[in-house]
C-alpha cells in the first residue's frame, strides 16, 4: 500500500516523500488506518519494521484535523524506555513538525530539571519522554494531561522490563480515558505483563500482530 492511499494531509505526504518512502510497511499498512479511525491499538512487529511512522503519522493527522480539547495541555505524549530511543523518535517527529505551528519537546531523565520546566511552560503540543522524568514533572504540576488526545507507548515491553509500570500507571491516571486514544507498540506481545497493562490502559483495543502468531 502506498502512503498516498491513507487519506493523510498533503503536508504529511510531502514530508514522507522527502524521506524517500513510497510503500508502507506491513505494520504501517495495518496500524495507520486503525489508529486514524480512533481505535486503541496493541500492536507488535519486529524491530526495524517501521513502527515509529505507524504512530507518528496518525498522531500528526489527528493534530492537523481535530480541534484541541484544551488550549494549554499537550495533545500527544510519546513514551519510550530509553533516552536514545526518545531522541530518535523526536528526530523523526521534528521532520513533520518543523515549520508548523506544533511545538514538540523532549523530556529525558538525567538532564537539567529546571530547563525542562521552562520548556513545559511553553505549552508544547507534543511531548516525547522517558517515563520517570515525565512522571516527576507531572507530580509537581509542571503540566497537566486533561487535554491529552493521544498516549503512545513505544516499546511497551521494554518499559515494563525496566520497571516503569508505576510511572506509566501515574501518567495513565492523569489523562482522561474517555477522551484519549492509546496506542501501544512492542516487539512482542507474548509478555504477560504487557497484556495485563493493556487491559488497564487501553479501551477495547484492536490487536495487530505482524510476523508472529496471535
Ligand atoms: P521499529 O520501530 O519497528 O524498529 P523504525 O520505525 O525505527 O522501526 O524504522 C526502521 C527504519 O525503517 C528507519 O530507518 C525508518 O526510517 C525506515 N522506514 C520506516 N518506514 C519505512 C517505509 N515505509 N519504507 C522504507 N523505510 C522505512
Ligand atoms: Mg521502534
Amino acid at each position: 500500500m502506498q502512503f498516498t492511499e491513507f487519506g493523510l494531509d498533503k503536508r504529511l505526504l510531502s514530508a514522507i516523500e522527502h524521506m524517500g518512502f513510497e510503500q508502507a510497511t506491513e505494520i504501517q499498512h495495518q496500524a495507520i488506518p486503525a489508529a486514524m479511525s480512533g481505535h486503541d491499538l496493541i500492536a507488535s512487529s519486529k524491530t526495524g519494521s517501521g513502527k515509529t511512522l505507524a504512530y507518528l503519522l496518525p498522531a500528526m493527522q489527528r493534530l492537523i484535523k481535530n480541534r484541541p480539547l484544551a488550549k494549554r495541555d499537550p495533545r500527544v505524549v510519546i513514551l519510550t524506555p530509553t533516552r536514545e530511543l526518545a531522541k530518535q523518535v523526536f528526530a523523526q517527529l521534528r521532520l513533520f513538525t518543523s515549520g508548523t505551528q506544533f511545538k514538540s519537546v523532549l523530556i529525558l531523565g538525567g538532564e537539567n530539571f529546571n530547563d525542562q520546566v521552562k520548556v513545559l511552560e511553553k505549552d508544547p503540543q507534543f511531548i516525547v519522554a522517558t517515563p520517570g522524568r515525565l512522571a516527576d514533572h507531572l507530580s509537581q504540576g509542571h503540566f497537566y494531561l486533561n487535554g491529552l488526545e493521544l498516549l503512545i507507548l513505544d516499546e511497551a515491553d521494554r518499559m515494563l522490563d525496566l520497571g516503569f509500570s508505576k510511572q506509566l500507571a501515574q501518567i495513565n491516571k492523569a489523562a482522561d480515558h474517555r477522551k484519549r486514544q492509546t496506542l501501544m507498540f512492542s516487539a512482542t506481545l507474548d509478555h504477560a505483563q504487557v497484556n495485563d497493562f493493556a487491559l488497564e490502559l487501553l479501551n477495547k483495543p484492536k490487536r495487530i500482530a505482524i510476523g508472529h502468531a496471535h
